[in-house]
């Protein structure tokens, strides 16, 4: 069901859950929060959870379990090896997807680690529609480079085109050609594009970039970490398949690909990882790296709870009603926000709303920030924690200049299942509020910056006192104790 109508009013997003556990939320006073923002160092990864209002920092293992995930809790069955729990997973899984060659991990990081690992020489060459932070470390820390070959659209930040994380046909041809098949280690398509802003890959072009994969003898690898939102995208915007089930289209999937892995803290509402390899002989060849890395090949380092709770939660991606609810509060934020004239990436996609901050930020140069600094801003003025995916989240080049992202972008993730309509309402205000007072908003320099993934721990500094300054205007707008 996409959506229920109103009779007298405007129709609005409705949660198909109802609340049975609360957790209580906190705002902190104005001034309280520039001091924890300080001792942050502008890093919203570093914030407490605490003091955050809003946590739409991620949709990795925040989302909320049903009442059913949490009830087969119970009957996990607790052991080192042979649990029962790891069959029931091994063959949901393979109900759903085809394949049951299972190596569990802990989660999806940990699927990119084995994969690079086990294919990844120097001098190799990985395609991508598009990069993940963590997919792309781990494939440069073994001397390989990622060609991402998106369609231009898919960067085009303003736009209506339904599936932007689809990759470009004839840049894969011309890049098989450049590279040579046999220096291509796999092709890795991601579904529900993250860094783009969580944009859908469609059918239609999946199976035409894994049929040329195949036709040059390159393995195919689906990294299905955000493929529920894609799936309700597939079955809503793509014509020719809006008449089949979420069960027959994740099917049609999965056939197209040698090897399917997720991050089950996004796909299954749990916490955990896995890898289904459909060839028997290289899942054996694949399977000394888990207990070397994971823990034992029945449980890959996840508590045996969590995947009781997974296969509960495998069953629910499959629900239409479960599904689109991400989605259609996610394109209810980016609506609302482009009509008021705010930046948006659209159409919206899954994960959560992306705001377009270089074009919000246009007075600030790239070497600065903008993302970080509107992220930063946006905890200061109203006590939400959103992510930068930009400049920041980005690995200097080898000479250690900049590498300018070529999105800079602002996630406001939805967590699935996790926030009511109004708590979306006060989040569209209030970066509409930032919007206005944007040019109070200035930039950020790194104090201690790590060398990989620096975005996660890394500590930086305003370039002037201009987070007081725009605190105040917001106390003069709010009071100080909002
Ligand atoms: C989150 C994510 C990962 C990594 O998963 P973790 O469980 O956070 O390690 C990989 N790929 C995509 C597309 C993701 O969104």
């Amino acid at each position: 069901m996409p959506q229920i109508k109103f009779y007298n009013r405007p129709a609005v997003p409705m949660e198909m859950h109802k609340v049975k556990i609360v957790q209580k939320l906190n705002l902190l006073p104005a001034r309280q929060r520039l001091e924890k923002m300080k001792e942050a160092g502008f890093n919203t990864f570093l914030l407490h959870n605490g003091d955050i209002f809003m946590d739409m920092l991620t949709d990795s293992g925040v989302n909320a379990m049903s009442d059913n995930m949490q009830s087969a809790m119970l009957r996990a069955d607790d052991a080192y090896a042979g649990s029962e729990t790891f069959y029931r997973m091994r063959d949901k899984l393979e109900e759903i997807f085809g394949i049951g060659n299972l190596l569990p991990t802990h989660q999806g990081r940990a699927c990119e680690h084995i994969i690079a690992q086990h294919f990844v020489k120097p001098g190799n060459c990985i395609i991508m529609n598009y990069h993940f932070t963590t997919s792309k470390a781990h494939v440069t820390r073994l001397g390989g480079h990622v060609e991402e070959l998106i369609i231009d659209e898919g960067l085009v930040t303003k736009s209506d085109y339904p599936f932007k994380g689809n990759i470009d046909l004839e840049k894969v041809k011309a890049c098989i050609a450049k590279e040579g098949a046999e220096n291509i280690a796999y092709m890795r398509l991601e579904a529900g594009t993250n860094l783009i802003g969580g944009q859908p890959i469609s059918y239609e072009n999946m199976k035409a970039a894994t049929d040329l994969a195949r036709q040059h003898g390159i393995l195919t690898v689906l990294d299905a970490s955000l493929l529920q939102d894609n799936l309700h995208f597939i079955k809503t915007r793509e014509e020719s398949m809006k008449d089949k089930t979420i069960r027959e289209i994740t099917r049609m999937i999965a056939d197209l690909y040698d090897i399917v892995y997720f991050s089950a803290r996004k796909f299954g509402f749990g916490r955990g990882g896995g890898i289904l390899v459909r060839d028997e002989k290289l899942f054996h060849d694949m399977e000394d790296y888990i207990p070397m890395f994971e823990g034992f090949l029945t449980y890959g380092g996840m508590s045996v709870k969590e995947m009781e709770a997974l296969i509960i939660g495998f069953d629910e991606t499959m629900d239409e009603d479960i599904i689109s609810q991400g989605p259609i509060f996610i394109n209810h934020c980016v609506t609302e926000l482009d009509g008021m004239g705010v930046p948006m990436i659209t159409p919206g996609g899954g994960l959560g709303a992306h705001i377009d901050a270089r074009q919000v930020m246009e007075h600030l140069p790239q070497e600065q920030y903008p993302a970080g600094a509107l992220v930063a801003a946006l905890y200061l003025c109203g006590g939400i924690r959103g992510m930068e995916r930009g400049t920041l989240s980005e690995e200097r080049n080898p000479d250690g200049s900049e590498h300018f992202a070529s999105v800079e972008m602002v996630r406001l993730a939805f967590p699935r299942r996790v926030f009511t309509l109004s708590q979306t309402e006060y989040v569209i205000d209030r970066v509409k509020w930032l919007y206005d007072h944007r040019h109070m908003i200035g930039g950020l320099r790194f104090v201690h910056e790590p060398k990989t993934l620096r975005f996660f721990t890394g500590k930086l500094e305003p370039v002037s006192d201009w987070p007081e300054k725009l605190l105040e205007a917001y106390i003069a707008d709010f009071g100080e104790d909002q």
